[in-house]
Protein backbone atom coordinates (compact mmCIF):
# COMPACT_ATOMS: atom_id res chain seq x y z
CA UNK A 1 0.00 0.00 0.00
CA UNK A 2 3.33 2.15 0.37
CA UNK A 3 3.11 5.24 -1.93
CA UNK A 4 -0.30 4.56 -3.17
CA UNK A 5 -3.60 6.36 -2.56
CA UNK A 6 -5.49 4.55 -0.31
CA UNK A 7 -8.42 3.55 -2.07
CA UNK A 8 -10.58 2.93 1.35
CA UNK A 9 -9.73 6.31 2.56
CA UNK A 10 -10.84 7.88 -0.74
CA UNK A 11 -14.26 6.58 -0.43
CA UNK A 12 -14.21 7.46 3.65
CA UNK A 13 -13.76 11.08 2.31
CA UNK A 14 -16.54 11.31 -0.41
CA UNK A 15 -18.71 9.98 2.67
CA UNK A 16 -17.49 12.72 5.08
CA UNK A 17 -18.32 15.43 2.41
CA UNK A 18 -21.34 14.19 1.79
CA UNK A 19 -22.56 13.63 5.42
CA UNK A 20 -22.16 17.29 5.66
CA UNK A 21 -24.93 17.92 3.71
CA UNK A 22 -27.33 15.75 6.12
CA UNK A 23 -28.01 15.76 9.84
CA UNK A 24 -26.60 12.61 11.00
CA UNK A 25 -25.19 12.65 14.17
CA UNK A 26 -21.17 12.18 13.98
CA UNK A 27 -21.11 8.97 15.33
CA UNK A 28 -23.26 7.53 13.40
CA UNK A 29 -21.61 8.35 9.95
CA UNK A 30 -18.52 6.80 11.66
CA UNK A 31 -20.32 4.02 12.30
CA UNK A 32 -21.31 3.42 8.87
CA UNK A 33 -18.22 4.50 7.62
CA UNK A 34 -16.44 1.77 8.97
CA UNK A 35 -15.84 -2.03 7.99
CA UNK A 36 -17.65 -4.16 10.35
CA UNK A 37 -15.57 -7.88 9.88
CA UNK A 38 -12.18 -8.21 7.85
CA UNK A 39 -11.33 -11.34 6.90
CA UNK A 40 -7.77 -11.97 5.98
CA UNK A 41 -6.98 -15.90 4.57
CA UNK A 42 -4.04 -17.42 3.68
CA UNK A 43 -3.70 -21.18 2.12
CA UNK A 44 -1.60 -22.97 -0.14
CA UNK A 45 -2.05 -24.75 -3.45
CA UNK A 46 -0.41 -27.17 -5.37
CA UNK A 47 1.97 -26.18 -8.43
CA UNK A 48 4.53 -28.43 -9.69
CA UNK A 49 6.33 -30.07 -7.07
CA UNK A 50 5.63 -27.40 -4.53
CA UNK A 51 3.25 -24.95 -2.49
CA UNK A 52 2.22 -21.50 -3.16
CA UNK A 53 0.43 -19.16 -0.66
CA UNK A 54 -2.10 -17.78 -2.00
CA UNK A 55 -3.34 -14.30 -0.51
CA UNK A 56 -7.48 -13.86 0.34
CA UNK A 57 -9.70 -11.38 1.73
CA UNK A 58 -13.70 -11.11 2.44
CA UNK A 59 -14.33 -8.14 3.74
CA UNK A 60 -18.55 -7.19 5.56
CA UNK A 61 -18.60 -3.43 5.30
CA UNK A 62 -22.00 -3.22 6.72
CA UNK A 63 -24.65 -5.23 8.62
CA UNK A 64 -26.94 -2.77 9.19
CA UNK A 65 -29.08 -5.09 6.62
CA UNK A 66 -28.32 -8.87 5.73
CA UNK A 67 -27.22 -10.68 3.90
CA UNK A 68 -24.04 -9.03 3.09
CA UNK A 69 -23.23 -8.25 -0.96
CA UNK A 70 -20.73 -8.37 -3.27
CA UNK A 71 -18.35 -9.50 -5.67
CA UNK A 72 -15.17 -11.52 -5.65
CA UNK A 73 -12.19 -10.18 -7.70
CA UNK A 74 -9.11 -12.43 -9.07
CA UNK A 75 -6.59 -9.78 -9.47
CA UNK A 76 -3.00 -9.01 -8.76
CA UNK A 77 -3.84 -5.77 -7.54
CA UNK A 78 -6.11 -7.30 -4.44
CA UNK A 79 -5.03 -6.26 -1.03
CA UNK A 80 -6.75 -5.32 1.96
CA UNK A 81 -7.34 -1.83 1.09
CA UNK A 82 -8.74 -2.40 -2.29
CA UNK A 83 -11.26 -5.37 -0.72
CA UNK A 84 -12.39 -2.60 2.22
CA UNK A 85 -12.90 0.41 -0.55
CA UNK A 86 -15.03 -1.86 -2.88
CA UNK A 87 -17.04 -3.23 0.08
CA UNK A 88 -17.85 -0.24 1.17
CA UNK A 89 -18.93 0.95 -2.50
CA UNK A 90 -21.30 -2.16 -2.26
CA UNK A 91 -22.61 -0.99 0.91
CA UNK A 92 -23.12 2.88 -0.62
CA UNK A 93 -24.68 1.12 -4.00
CA UNK A 94 -27.03 -1.54 -2.75
CA UNK A 95 -28.91 1.84 -0.45
CA UNK A 96 -29.04 4.05 -3.28
CA UNK A 97 -30.73 1.03 -5.52
CA UNK A 98 -32.68 -0.11 -2.78
CA UNK A 99 -31.43 -3.12 -2.68
CA UNK A 100 -31.89 -4.37 0.86
CA UNK A 101 -28.44 -5.92 1.91
CA UNK A 102 -25.41 -4.60 3.60
CA UNK A 103 -22.45 -4.27 1.54
CA UNK A 104 -19.46 -6.81 1.29
CA UNK A 105 -16.58 -7.42 -1.31
CA UNK A 106 -14.19 -10.62 -1.69
CA UNK A 107 -11.10 -10.81 -3.42
CA UNK A 108 -7.76 -12.96 -4.12
CA UNK A 109 -4.45 -11.69 -5.23
CA UNK A 110 -4.07 -14.01 -8.39
CA UNK A 111 -3.56 -13.35 -12.13
CA UNK A 112 -6.48 -15.85 -12.63
CA UNK A 113 -4.30 -16.03 -16.74
CA UNK A 114 -1.65 -17.59 -14.81
CA UNK A 115 -3.20 -20.60 -13.77
CA UNK A 116 -4.54 -23.79 -15.15
CA UNK A 117 -8.82 -24.44 -14.96
CA UNK A 118 -7.97 -27.03 -12.61
CA UNK A 119 -6.03 -24.60 -10.06
CA UNK A 120 -8.21 -22.23 -10.69
CA UNK A 121 -11.45 -24.39 -9.34
CA UNK A 122 -8.91 -25.63 -6.29
CA UNK A 123 -8.10 -22.25 -5.34
CA UNK A 124 -12.26 -21.15 -5.46
CA UNK A 125 -12.94 -24.42 -3.97
CA UNK A 126 -10.62 -23.75 -0.77
CA UNK A 127 -11.59 -20.58 -0.41
CA UNK A 128 -15.31 -21.21 -0.43
CA UNK A 129 -14.37 -23.61 2.63
CA UNK A 130 -12.55 -20.85 4.21
CA UNK A 131 -15.18 -18.64 3.97
CA UNK A 132 -17.54 -21.71 5.31
CA UNK A 133 -15.07 -22.72 8.22
CA UNK A 134 -15.43 -18.70 9.52
CA UNK A 135 -19.59 -18.31 8.71
CA UNK A 136 -18.92 -15.88 6.20
CA UNK A 137 -20.88 -17.14 3.38
CA UNK A 138 -25.01 -18.15 3.42
CA UNK A 139 -27.86 -16.83 1.84
CA UNK A 140 -28.84 -15.32 5.50
CA UNK A 141 -25.04 -14.14 6.22
CA UNK A 142 -23.58 -13.21 3.05
CA UNK A 143 -23.74 -13.64 -0.78
CA UNK A 144 -20.93 -13.09 -2.79
CA UNK A 145 -21.02 -12.80 -6.80
CA UNK A 146 -19.16 -11.60 -9.93
CA UNK A 147 -16.20 -9.51 -9.84
CA UNK A 148 -13.57 -8.23 -12.14
CA UNK A 149 -11.65 -11.77 -13.35
CA UNK A 150 -14.80 -13.99 -12.24
CA UNK A 151 -17.31 -15.50 -13.70
CA UNK A 152 -20.54 -17.80 -13.73
CA UNK A 153 -18.16 -20.53 -14.09
CA UNK A 154 -16.56 -19.52 -10.39
CA UNK A 155 -20.21 -19.00 -8.43
CA UNK A 156 -20.68 -22.73 -10.26
CA UNK A 157 -17.96 -24.13 -7.98
CA UNK A 158 -18.85 -21.58 -4.91
CA UNK A 159 -22.56 -23.07 -4.89
CA UNK A 160 -21.12 -26.93 -5.34
CA UNK A 161 -18.86 -26.58 -2.84
CA UNK A 162 -21.05 -24.89 -0.37
CA UNK A 163 -23.89 -27.20 -1.11
CA UNK A 164 -21.14 -30.12 -0.35
CA UNK A 165 -20.78 -28.57 3.35
CA UNK A 166 -24.55 -28.10 4.00
CA UNK A 167 -25.98 -30.54 2.55
CA UNK A 168 -30.21 -30.37 2.70
CA UNK A 169 -29.84 -26.62 3.38
CA UNK A 170 -33.08 -25.72 1.83
CA UNK A 171 -32.19 -22.31 0.47
CA UNK A 172 -28.82 -22.84 -0.34
CA UNK A 173 -28.93 -22.24 -3.94
CA UNK A 174 -29.35 -18.67 -2.85
CA UNK A 175 -25.79 -18.48 -1.02
CA UNK A 176 -24.21 -16.61 -4.29
CA UNK A 177 -25.38 -15.18 -7.36
CA UNK A 178 -23.94 -14.89 -11.20
CA UNK A 179 -24.45 -18.34 -11.42
CA UNK A 180 -25.02 -19.89 -14.74
CA UNK A 181 -28.65 -19.97 -15.75
CA UNK A 182 -28.64 -23.77 -15.97
CA UNK A 183 -27.37 -23.73 -12.40
CA UNK A 184 -30.29 -21.69 -10.93
CA UNK A 185 -28.83 -18.23 -12.18
CA UNK A 186 -31.16 -15.78 -13.52
CA UNK A 187 -31.45 -14.24 -17.50
CA UNK A 188 -30.25 -11.15 -17.76
CA UNK A 189 -27.65 -11.26 -15.02
CA UNK A 190 -24.74 -11.54 -17.15
CA UNK A 191 -25.12 -8.85 -19.39
CA UNK A 192 -26.96 -6.33 -16.05
CA UNK A 193 -24.36 -4.24 -15.31
CA UNK A 194 -23.80 -3.13 -18.65
CA UNK A 195 -27.35 -2.62 -19.67
CA UNK A 196 -27.72 -0.34 -16.19
CA UNK A 197 -25.04 1.51 -17.42
CA UNK A 198 -26.54 2.13 -20.64
CA UNK A 199 -30.10 2.95 -19.18
CA UNK A 200 -28.29 5.07 -16.43
CA UNK A 201 -26.80 7.61 -18.83
CA UNK A 202 -29.92 7.40 -21.31
CA UNK A 203 -31.66 8.46 -18.29
CA UNK A 204 -28.70 11.43 -17.63
CA UNK A 205 -29.09 12.31 -20.69
CA UNK A 206 -32.67 12.76 -21.57
CA UNK A 207 -32.73 15.92 -19.49
CA UNK A 208 -32.28 18.77 -21.77
CA UNK A 209 -31.47 21.72 -19.22
CA UNK A 210 -28.82 19.19 -17.51
CA UNK A 211 -27.07 18.79 -21.36
CA UNK A 212 -27.63 22.25 -22.31
CA UNK A 213 -25.13 22.76 -19.49
CA UNK A 214 -21.96 20.75 -21.21
CA UNK A 215 -22.95 21.91 -24.33
CA UNK A 216 -24.48 18.97 -25.37
CA UNK A 217 -28.21 18.12 -26.97
CA UNK A 218 -30.79 15.50 -25.09
CA UNK A 219 -30.86 11.91 -25.62
CA UNK A 220 -28.41 9.78 -25.88
CA UNK A 221 -28.85 8.64 -30.14
CA UNK A 222 -26.27 9.97 -31.96
CA UNK A 223 -23.57 10.72 -29.15
CA UNK A 224 -20.19 9.48 -29.41
CA UNK A 225 -18.68 7.04 -26.97
CA UNK A 226 -15.54 5.82 -25.55
CA UNK A 227 -14.75 2.58 -23.89
CA UNK A 228 -11.80 1.56 -21.66
CA UNK A 229 -11.42 -2.23 -20.98
CA UNK A 230 -14.07 -5.15 -23.07
CA UNK A 231 -14.67 -7.12 -20.65
CA UNK A 232 -17.90 -8.50 -19.33
CA UNK A 233 -19.19 -4.56 -18.35
CA UNK A 234 -17.37 -2.62 -21.38
CA UNK A 235 -18.31 -5.15 -23.63
CA UNK A 236 -21.76 -5.16 -22.81
CA UNK A 237 -22.19 -1.65 -22.32
CA UNK A 238 -20.43 -0.89 -25.44
CA UNK A 239 -23.03 -3.48 -27.33
CA UNK A 240 -25.95 -2.51 -25.70
CA UNK A 241 -25.54 1.20 -26.26
CA UNK A 242 -24.67 0.68 -30.01
CA UNK A 243 -27.66 -1.43 -30.56
CA UNK A 244 -30.73 -0.12 -28.32
CA UNK A 245 -29.46 3.53 -27.75
CA UNK A 246 -27.97 4.47 -31.31
CA UNK A 247 -24.87 5.36 -29.70
CA UNK A 248 -21.57 5.98 -32.03
CA UNK A 249 -18.51 4.24 -30.34
CA UNK A 250 -15.56 5.84 -31.67
CA UNK A 251 -12.89 4.58 -29.39
CA UNK A 252 -11.93 1.19 -27.35
CA UNK A 253 -9.21 0.47 -25.12
CA UNK A 254 -7.70 -2.26 -23.55
CA UNK A 255 -4.53 -3.83 -22.03
CA UNK A 256 -2.96 -4.03 -25.88
CA UNK A 257 -3.30 -0.31 -26.59
CA UNK A 258 -5.77 1.96 -27.80
CA UNK A 259 -7.98 2.11 -31.02
CA UNK A 260 -9.79 4.90 -32.86
CA UNK A 261 -12.07 5.58 -35.72
CA UNK A 262 -14.15 8.52 -35.89
CA UNK A 263 -17.17 6.99 -37.91
CA UNK A 264 -17.80 4.47 -35.26
CA UNK A 265 -16.72 1.16 -34.24
CA UNK A 266 -18.92 -1.58 -34.49
CA UNK A 267 -18.53 -3.82 -31.32
CA UNK A 268 -19.76 -6.84 -32.05
CA UNK A 269 -17.15 -7.43 -35.32
CA UNK A 270 -14.82 -5.78 -32.79
CA UNK A 271 -15.36 -8.77 -30.14
CA UNK A 272 -15.18 -11.33 -32.79
CA UNK A 273 -11.91 -10.08 -34.35
CA UNK A 274 -10.63 -9.63 -30.68
CA UNK A 275 -11.32 -12.99 -29.85
CA UNK A 276 -9.73 -14.64 -33.70
CA UNK A 277 -6.68 -12.26 -33.26
CA UNK A 278 -6.04 -11.77 -29.36
CA UNK A 279 -6.07 -8.02 -29.96
CA UNK A 280 -7.84 -4.94 -30.82
CA UNK A 281 -4.76 -3.46 -32.52
CA UNK A 282 -5.70 -3.54 -36.42
CA UNK A 283 -9.23 -3.92 -36.76
CA UNK A 284 -10.46 -2.56 -39.85
CA UNK A 285 -11.52 0.70 -40.25
CA UNK A 286 -9.71 1.95 -37.08
CA UNK A 287 -6.28 3.64 -36.10
CA UNK A 288 -3.80 2.77 -33.63
CA UNK A 289 -3.32 5.66 -31.42
CA UNK A 290 -1.54 4.48 -28.55
CA UNK A 291 -1.23 2.36 -25.24
CA UNK A 292 -4.75 1.42 -23.10
CA UNK A 293 -4.76 4.63 -21.58
CA UNK A 294 -4.51 6.74 -25.12
CA UNK A 295 -8.31 6.31 -25.64
CA UNK A 296 -9.27 8.18 -22.45
CA UNK A 297 -8.03 10.89 -23.65
CA UNK A 298 -9.82 11.30 -26.76
CA UNK A 299 -12.81 14.18 -28.01
CA UNK A 300 -16.07 12.42 -27.04
CA UNK A 301 -19.71 12.68 -25.45
CA UNK A 302 -19.58 9.70 -23.28
CA UNK A 303 -15.98 7.80 -21.97
CA UNK A 304 -17.02 4.99 -19.88
CA UNK A 305 -14.04 3.47 -17.81
CA UNK A 306 -14.82 0.06 -17.30
CA UNK A 307 -11.54 -1.52 -16.54
CA UNK A 308 -9.86 -1.41 -13.07
CA UNK A 309 -9.51 1.27 -10.80
CA UNK A 310 -7.12 4.46 -10.63
CA UNK A 311 -7.33 4.97 -14.69
CA UNK A 312 -8.01 8.74 -14.41
CA UNK A 313 -5.47 10.36 -11.98
CA UNK A 314 -3.96 13.75 -11.86
CA UNK A 315 -1.39 12.79 -14.32
CA UNK A 316 -4.11 12.99 -17.11
CA UNK A 317 -7.48 14.36 -15.60
CA UNK A 318 -6.35 17.56 -17.31
CA UNK A 319 -6.10 16.19 -20.69
CA UNK A 320 -9.49 14.12 -20.10
CA UNK A 321 -12.40 15.46 -23.17
CA UNK A 322 -15.22 13.71 -22.57
CA UNK A 323 -18.07 15.68 -21.56
CA UNK A 324 -19.88 12.81 -19.08
CA UNK A 325 -17.91 9.86 -17.64
CA UNK A 326 -19.77 7.13 -16.75
CA UNK A 327 -17.68 5.45 -14.21
CA UNK A 328 -18.73 1.42 -15.19
CA UNK A 329 -15.56 0.10 -12.93
CA UNK A 330 -15.31 1.42 -9.46
CA UNK A 331 -13.07 3.85 -8.62
CA UNK A 332 -11.96 4.72 -12.14
CA UNK A 333 -11.29 8.01 -11.01
CA UNK A 334 -9.08 9.03 -8.47
CA UNK A 335 -10.54 11.89 -5.77
CA UNK A 336 -7.65 14.65 -6.35
CA UNK A 337 -8.63 13.71 -10.38
CA UNK A 338 -12.23 13.89 -9.70
CA UNK A 339 -12.20 17.47 -8.19
CA UNK A 340 -9.89 18.59 -11.48
CA UNK A 341 -13.00 16.86 -13.89
CA UNK A 342 -15.63 18.54 -11.91
CA UNK A 343 -13.97 22.11 -11.58
CA UNK A 344 -14.17 21.88 -15.55
CA UNK A 345 -17.72 21.13 -15.69
CA UNK A 346 -17.81 17.09 -16.57
CA UNK A 347 -20.64 15.21 -15.36
CA UNK A 348 -19.53 12.17 -13.43
CA UNK A 349 -22.12 9.09 -13.48
CA UNK A 350 -20.61 7.42 -10.01
CA UNK A 351 -19.86 4.09 -10.01
CA UNK A 352 -21.92 2.92 -6.93
CA UNK A 353 -24.84 4.07 -9.08
CA UNK A 354 -23.90 3.32 -12.21
CA UNK A 355 -22.48 0.06 -12.27
CA UNK A 356 -25.59 -0.74 -9.94
CA UNK A 357 -26.90 -2.78 -12.02
CA UNK A 358 -25.10 -6.21 -11.11
CA UNK A 359 -26.25 -5.95 -7.80
CA UNK A 360 -29.73 -5.01 -8.58
CA UNK A 361 -30.26 -8.56 -10.48
CA UNK A 362 -28.21 -10.41 -8.58
CA UNK A 363 -31.06 -8.87 -5.52
CA UNK A 364 -33.52 -10.18 -8.54
CA UNK A 365 -31.76 -13.78 -8.69
CA UNK A 366 -31.58 -13.92 -4.83
CA UNK A 367 -35.17 -13.50 -5.06
CA UNK A 368 -35.85 -16.24 -7.18
CA UNK A 369 -33.67 -18.79 -5.11
CA UNK A 370 -35.07 -18.20 -2.38
CA UNK A 371 -38.88 -18.45 -3.73
CA UNK A 372 -37.45 -21.88 -5.60
CA UNK A 373 -39.38 -20.46 -8.64
CA UNK A 374 -38.87 -18.64 -12.21
CA UNK A 375 -41.00 -15.58 -12.50
CA UNK A 376 -43.35 -15.48 -14.37
CA UNK A 377 -44.47 -19.14 -14.30
CA UNK A 378 -47.06 -19.07 -11.77
CA UNK A 379 -49.02 -15.85 -13.27
CA UNK A 380 -48.17 -16.48 -17.03
CA UNK A 381 -51.09 -18.72 -18.41
CA UNK A 382 -53.51 -16.60 -15.72
CA UNK A 383 -52.56 -13.28 -16.85
CA UNK A 384 -53.20 -14.46 -20.53
CA UNK A 385 -56.42 -16.05 -20.24
CA UNK A 386 -57.66 -13.06 -18.02
CA UNK A 387 -56.27 -10.66 -20.93
CA UNK A 388 -57.74 -13.05 -23.69
CA UNK A 389 -60.88 -12.71 -21.62
CA UNK A 390 -61.43 -9.46 -21.60
CA UNK A 391 -60.54 -8.77 -25.09
CA UNK A 392 -63.13 -11.10 -26.00
CA UNK A 393 -65.35 -9.01 -23.98
CA UNK A 394 -64.36 -5.67 -25.76
CA UNK A 395 -64.94 -7.40 -29.38
CA UNK A 396 -68.42 -8.49 -28.62
CA UNK A 397 -69.33 -5.34 -26.84
CA UNK A 398 -67.97 -3.10 -29.37
CA UNK A 399 -68.54 -5.59 -32.38
CA UNK A 400 -65.07 -5.37 -34.16
CA UNK A 401 -62.04 -7.87 -34.31
CA UNK A 402 -58.77 -7.16 -32.53
CA UNK A 403 -56.25 -8.34 -34.82
CA UNK A 404 -54.06 -11.29 -34.79
CA UNK A 405 -50.79 -9.33 -33.68
CA UNK A 406 -52.11 -6.91 -31.17
CA UNK A 407 -53.63 -9.78 -29.40
CA UNK A 408 -50.42 -11.74 -29.11
CA UNK A 409 -49.29 -8.73 -27.59
CA UNK A 410 -51.29 -7.58 -25.60
CA UNK A 411 -52.18 -10.99 -23.50
CA UNK A 412 -48.78 -12.20 -23.41
CA UNK A 413 -47.40 -12.25 -20.01
CA UNK A 414 -43.07 -11.44 -20.08
CA UNK A 415 -40.40 -13.63 -20.21
CA UNK A 416 -38.05 -14.21 -17.57
CA UNK A 417 -35.44 -11.93 -19.30
CA UNK A 418 -38.42 -9.16 -19.82
CA UNK A 419 -38.94 -9.19 -16.20
CA UNK A 420 -35.44 -8.54 -15.49
CA UNK A 421 -34.50 -5.94 -17.46
CA UNK A 422 -37.77 -3.54 -17.21
CA UNK A 423 -37.20 -4.28 -13.15
CA UNK A 424 -33.48 -2.70 -13.88
CA UNK A 425 -34.42 0.14 -16.10
CA UNK A 426 -37.03 0.98 -13.85
CA UNK A 427 -34.45 0.87 -10.34
CA UNK A 428 -32.04 2.85 -12.64
CA UNK A 429 -34.43 5.19 -13.38
CA UNK A 430 -35.92 6.22 -10.37
CA UNK A 431 -32.16 6.14 -8.66
CA UNK A 432 -31.09 8.67 -11.01
CA UNK A 433 -34.21 10.59 -10.21
CA UNK A 434 -33.61 10.46 -6.61
CA UNK A 435 -29.72 11.71 -6.77
CA UNK A 436 -31.20 14.48 -9.27
CA UNK A 437 -33.90 15.29 -7.08
CA UNK A 438 -31.71 15.78 -4.26
CA UNK A 439 -29.27 18.14 -5.78
CA UNK A 440 -32.12 20.18 -6.99
CA UNK A 441 -33.31 20.13 -3.41
CA UNK A 442 -29.90 21.25 -2.23
CA UNK A 443 -28.02 23.64 -4.88
CA UNK A 444 -24.82 23.52 -2.39
CA UNK A 445 -24.56 19.83 -3.60
CA UNK A 446 -21.32 20.18 -5.72
CA UNK A 447 -22.14 17.16 -7.94
CA UNK A 448 -23.68 13.95 -8.53
CA UNK A 449 -21.41 11.52 -6.39
CA UNK A 450 -21.95 14.01 -3.12
CA UNK A 451 -25.65 14.03 -4.06
CA UNK A 452 -25.83 9.75 -4.56
CA UNK A 453 -23.71 9.51 -0.79
CA UNK A 454 -26.23 11.64 0.42
CA UNK A 455 -29.23 9.55 -0.58
CA UNK A 456 -27.29 6.27 0.13
CA UNK A 457 -25.89 7.70 3.91
CA UNK A 458 -29.83 8.75 4.61
CA UNK A 459 -31.57 5.99 3.89
CA UNK A 460 -28.08 3.71 5.92
CA UNK A 461 -28.60 6.13 8.96
CA UNK A 462 -32.74 5.55 8.76
CA UNK A 463 -32.04 1.99 8.76
CA UNK A 464 -29.67 2.56 12.07
CA UNK A 465 -32.17 4.74 14.22
CA UNK A 466 -35.31 2.57 13.15
CA UNK A 467 -33.35 -0.76 14.83
CA UNK A 468 -32.57 1.88 18.07
CA UNK A 469 -29.37 2.00 18.21
CA UNK A 470 -29.14 5.40 17.49
CA UNK A 471 -31.07 8.28 19.20
N1 LIG B 1 -19.35 -7.24 -8.40
C1 LIG B 1 -20.50 -6.50 -8.76
C2 LIG B 1 -20.46 -5.12 -8.15
O1 LIG B 1 -19.40 -4.59 -7.86
C3 LIG B 1 -21.79 -7.25 -8.45
C4 LIG B 1 -22.02 -7.57 -7.03
C5 LIG B 1 -23.21 -8.49 -6.78
O2 LIG B 1 -23.90 -8.83 -7.71
O3 LIG B 1 -23.39 -8.86 -5.62
O4 LIG B 1 -21.44 -4.46 -8.00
Amino acid sequence: MSGKISFFKSVEHYVDQAAKYTDIPKGLVEQIRVCNLVLQIRFPIRVGNDYEVIEAYRVQHSHHRLPTKGGIRYAESVDQDEVMALASLMTYKCALVDVPFGGAKGGIRINPNNYTTEQLQNITRRYTTELIKKNFIGPGIDVPAPDYGTGPREMAWILDTYQAFRHGEIDSIGCVTGKPVTQNGIRGRAEATGRGVFYGIRECMSHAEDMKKIGLTKGIAGKTMVVQGLGNVGSNTALISQSEGDVKIIGIAEREGSIHDPNGIDVEKLLAFRKETGSIIGFPGSQHIGGPSAALELECDILVPAALENQITIDNAERIKAKIIAEAANGPITSDADRILVKKGVIILPDFYINAGGVTVSYFEWLKNLSHHRFGRLENRFQHNAFEGILNKVEEMTGKEVGQRDRDFLTRGGTEVELVNSGLEDTMITAYQQIRETMIQNPEIPDLRTAAFVCSLKKIASDYISMGIFP
